[in-house]
């Protein structure tokens, strides 16, 4: 055999670079499903189910094409596989000339399966992954550039934005004269709610799909989410068809509604695409094109169609370009000196802090939350906790089906923990209960006031945020950008400031929270 052209759950594109050359007489794929992807995190069901899922299908497509497939099926039970301990039997049985493979999105897996292949004495060739619009040594160019200034997401996308010419207009300037428009973006539903809401399309489970969840739920019985919902788009068909129904039914108001929460409503007006572009199912530049052009052709209003371009230009480039720029440090990162444990009920959605219901169980439920949940409820509740990021960050690569450590790792400890410090962010994103509130979180039916940070009904938001500023005052007065939040701490007074720590206290022993919990 001359080429091995090894092929990872989240590089199911058939178009990707390490097919560049493929001959079918002379070369084969390998994939294989292994027990370690779905264990070394706690994976939750779902996201499971989805790799999977992805997975088997894609590889009949190879098969259709004519290719030769070597693909290895989870076994039910036995000694839980490994990536590196796969492909090295592949090796001893195939014994390719070379070993092909478009660049892993994991640090993890890039180290393991190198220094197999390495050890195996086989040659190696890593492609580029040509799926995102840059490529990692761009993005190291264009940090470099800066020059010690802070590497702002800002300033990136605008970068991103000239040199794609997407959103742009023919003498270089941005579409309706600004670059952003997060101010018209920003919008709660009001008190009647969101109304009539577009539903997004479902995509019931085939023979393959119901294979696969009846496989994960017998081998990963024990594991967190459940399947009877899955109905996430697994095919590139199936995601064109997804992208496609987004642009036309859901588009037009995602820009206002973009931060949003209403109890109940998973989905709003977001596109669910993330787990198809993390899969590479999707291509991210078929994906902004799609909105730029419902645009042009007057169907989608600038501010919707810009908030979301800056998500897939801006927002998922960027991470990326933070990730591989910062590994394998950025891991360890822990700027707060966090060290309280999450709490276990992040597991199973068993609180009576409604906002954090509602969001852990359409997480178990779906393998899904919008931004702004995953930002704001459960990410800051943790950071206000003073969680371990690590342990943060293995929640939130287990629990969605769109996480792949790449884009799940900056946006954890980064953007939602501040575990960084300041590379990603200016400042934490903290808030009270008041803000949940406001974005239209379920306060209504909590048993806890929003408005309250001492006493029994307090708030633990409104309570843990004083306690936030209380514990990191010093650290946070360097931040410009939170002076005046820090000034409010001068309103309070000896007997306020206990109130504080005695409720965070019980907050962080759990006597708070338990649904059956008495008030304190
Ligand atoms: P939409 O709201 O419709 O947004 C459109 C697309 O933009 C998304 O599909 C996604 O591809 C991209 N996007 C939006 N925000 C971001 C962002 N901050 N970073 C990168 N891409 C973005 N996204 C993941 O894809 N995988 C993760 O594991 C992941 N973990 C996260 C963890 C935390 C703590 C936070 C705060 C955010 C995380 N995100 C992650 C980013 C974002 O929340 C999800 O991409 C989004 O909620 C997915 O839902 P959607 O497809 O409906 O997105
Ligand atoms: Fe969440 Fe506090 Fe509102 Fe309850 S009162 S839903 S805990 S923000």
């Amino acid at each position: 055999m001359r080429h091995l052209v090894v092929v990872l759950g989240d590089q199911l594109d058939a178009e990707a670079s390490a097919f560049d050359g493929f001959d079918p007489d002379l070369d084969r794929v390998w994939m294989a499903e292994v027990a370690e992807e779905s264990t070394h995190v706690w994976s939750s069901k779902p996201r499971i189910a989805l790799f999977l899922a992805g997975m088997r299908h894609f590889a009949r497509r190879l098969r259709e094409r004519g290719w030769p497939v070597s693909y290895v099926e989870l076994a039910e039970d036995g000694e839980p596989g490994t990536l590196a301990n796969g492909l090295d039997r592949a090796l001893r049985e195939l014994r390719p000339e070379r070993v092909l493979m478009t660049a892993p999105g994991d640090w993890r897996v890039w180290k393991a399966l190198t220094a197999r292949v390495g050890a195996a004495g086989v040659p190696l060739e890593v492609r580029p992954d040509r799926h995102f619009h840059l490529q990692v040594r761009d993005f190291a160019t264009y940090a470099r550039s800066l020059d010690g200034r802070p590497l702002r997401l800002e300033f990136f996308y605008r970068e991103m934005r000239r040199r794609t010419g997407v959103l742009m207009t023919p003498d270089g300037q941005p579409e309706g004269g600004e670059w952003n428009y997060d101010k018209a973006n920003r919008r709660p539903f009001g008190r009647e709610g969101p109304g009539m809401l577009p539903e997004p399309p479902r995509f019931p489970p085939d023979a393959t799909t119901r294979e696969v969840l009846a496989l994960v739920a017998r081998r990963f019985a024990d594991h967190p989410g459940e399947l009877d919902e899955f109905s996430w788009p697994v095919t590139r068909a199936d995601a064109l068809h997804a992208l496609d129904d987004f642009i036309t039914h859901r588009l037009p108001a995602f820009g206002p509604y973009q931060d949003a929460m209403w109890p109940g409503q998973p989905w709003l007006y977001h596109s669910q695409l993330s787990a198809a572009l993390n899969l590479k199912l999707l291509d991210p530049r078929e994906v902004v094109a799609a909105a730029e052009q419902a645009w042009r052709a007057g169907r989608v209003p600038l501010a919707s169609a810009e908030g979301f371009i800056r998500q897939i230009l801006g927002w998922r480039e960027y991470v990326r370009g933070v990730y591989w720029t910062q590994m394998p440090g950025y891991l360890e990162r822990n700027a707060l000196a966090a060290d309280a444990d999450l709490p276990g009920w992040y597991w199973t959605g068993e609180t009576d802090f409604a906002c954090l219901r509602d969001t852990l169980r359409q997480t178990l439920r779906h393998g899904y939350a919008h931004h702004i949940q995953r930002l704001m409820v459960t990410g800051l509740f943790a950071l206000l906790l003073g969680v371990r990021p690590r342990e943060v960050h293995a929640w939130y690569l287990a629990v969605y089906v769109d996480a792949v450590e790449w884009v799940e790792l900056p946006n954890t400890l980064g953007m939602s923990q501040f575990a960084d410090g300041g590379l990603m962010g200016s400042k934490p994103y903290i808030a009270t209960g008041r803000y949940i509130e406001r974005m239209g979180g379920p306060c209504a039916g909590c048993r806890y006031d929003p408005g309250r940070f001492e006493g029994g009904t307090a708030c633990p938001f409104t309570t843990l945020y004083w306690d936030f500023l209380l514990r990191h005052a010093s650290l946070l007065a360097r931040q410009p950008r939170l002076a005046a939040q820090l000034r409010r701490l001068e309103t309070l007074d000896d007997a306020q400031r206990a109130g504080i720590a005695q409720r965070a206290t019980a907050i962080r022993d759990g006597r708070v929270g338990r649904p059956a919990a008495a008030s304190d």
